[in-house]
C-alpha cells in the first residue's frame, strides 16, 4: 500500500468514525504535532495542551477536510496555528521570535530612483512581479491582501486562517524580503558591481545558502567570499554541523506519565464526534 492509499483510507475510516483509525492517527502524529508545539511554546504541558486542542479542532473540521494537503500537513497547520495563540495569549508583549528573527540584517542600499520613476519603466513591472513570486505563498497572500488590496489586519487574518500577529509578522517579512530583493536588482541595474561581498553582507543569506536556495550571481559571490574568508568559511561549517547536531535530537515525545491520559481524552473527543454525527443522520 502506498503512503496515499493509506493516508486516504484513514482519513475515510476517521470519517466514518473508525476508533482504530484515530488510535492509527494519533500515534503517528501526536509527537511530532508536540515537538513542533514544545519548540514554540517551550513548556510540555502547553505543548500537550496543543496536541489535544489540534486532534479535537481536526474532528471537528473533518467533514471539511478536503484531503488536498496531507493529514500530517494540515495537522501541523492547526498546530502550529494553536501554539501561535497560546503564545499570543501566555506572552502577548514579546515578539514571535518564530518567524523574521534573523532576517532584519538588510544590505542597506540606498535607491537611485523614486518607486513612481520605477513603476514608469515597462520593462520593470516583471521583474516586481518576479519578486513578490519569490516569496513563500503565506508571505504572498499576506502581501497580497495586506498592501496591495489594502485589508485590515483583521480580515487578512479571517481570510487566511491566521492569527493577527502571524499577519503582522508575516507581512513584516514580506516587506523586508522584498526591499531586499528589489534594492539588490535596482542596484545592480544602476551600478553593477564586482562579484564580491562583505561579511556583514553575506550573514543574511547564510541559512539559504545551506539550503542551496541562494541565486547566482549572488551565490557566485558568496561563493568567492567563502573561499576567501576563514571567518565565515567557519560561520558556515559550524552552522551546518549545529544543523546536523540538532537533527540528531529529534527524540522528544510526550512524556509517558501523560501519554495514556492525552490519548484518552482524544479518543473521547472522537467517540463524541462519532456519536453526534450519528444523531444527525437520521434528521438528514
Ligand atoms: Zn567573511
Amino acid at each position: 500500500m502506498s503512503q496515499s492509499d493509506t493516508e486516504t483510507d484513514i482519513l475515510a475510516r476517521l470519517k466514518a468514525g473508525d476508533m482504530s483509525a484515530c488510535e492509527i492517527c494519533v500515534a503517528e502524529h501526536s509527537d511530532q504535532l508536540f515537538r513542533l508545539a514544545f519548540r514554540m511554546v517551550r513548556d510540555e504541558q502547553l505543548a500537550e495542551d496543543i496536541v489535544q486542542d489540534t486532534f479535537l479542532n481536526a474532528f471537528k473540521g473533518l467533514e471539511h477536510f478536503d484531503g488536498r494537503s496531507t493529514l500530517g500537513t494540515w495537522l501541523f497547520r492547526i498546530a502550529y496555528n494553536n501554539a501561535l495563540m497560546r503564545l499570543r495569549a501566555h506572552k502577548p508583549l514579546e515578539p514571535l521570535g518564530i518567524d523574521g528573527e534573523g532576517e532584519t540584517a538588510p544590505v542597506v542600499v540606498p535607491w537611485r530612483e523614486s518607486p513612481e520613476e520605477i513603476v514608469e519603466r515597462q520593462e520593470t513591472a516583471a521583474q516586481l512581479d518576479e519578486a513578490i513570486a519569490s516569496l513563500p505563498a503565506t508571505l504572498r497572500a499576506v502581501f497580497q491582501l495586506r498592501d496591495i488590496e489594502e485589508r485590515s489586519t483583521t480580515e487578512t487574518a479571517e481570510i487566511l486562517g491566521l492569527t493577527e500577529a502571524a499577519v503582522k509578522v508575516r507581512l513584516h517579512r514580506a516587506r523586508l524580503a522584498l526591499r531586499e530583493k528589489l534594492s539588490r536588482y535596482f542596484e545592480a541595474v544602476e551600478e553593477p558591481r564586482a562579484a564580491t561581498m562583505t561579511c556583514e553582507q553575506l550573514v543574511p543569506y547564510l541559512s539559504d545558502y545551506i539550503d542551496h536556495a541562494v541565486e547566482e550571481p549572488l551565490a557566485a559571490a558568496a561563493r568567492a567570499h567563502l573561499a576567501s574568508c576563514p571567518h565565515c568559511h567557519i560561520l558556515l561549517d559550524t552552522t551546518r554541523m549545529t544543523i546536523t547536531l540538532l537533527q540528531q535530537n529529534r527524540t522528544r515525545t510526550i512524556p509517558a506519565a501523560d501519554r495514556r491520559e492525552l490519548f484518552a481524552q482524544i479518543q473521547a473527543a472522537f467517540l463524541e464526534r462519532r456519536r453526534n454525527a450519528q444523531k444527525a443522520k437520521p434528521a438528514e
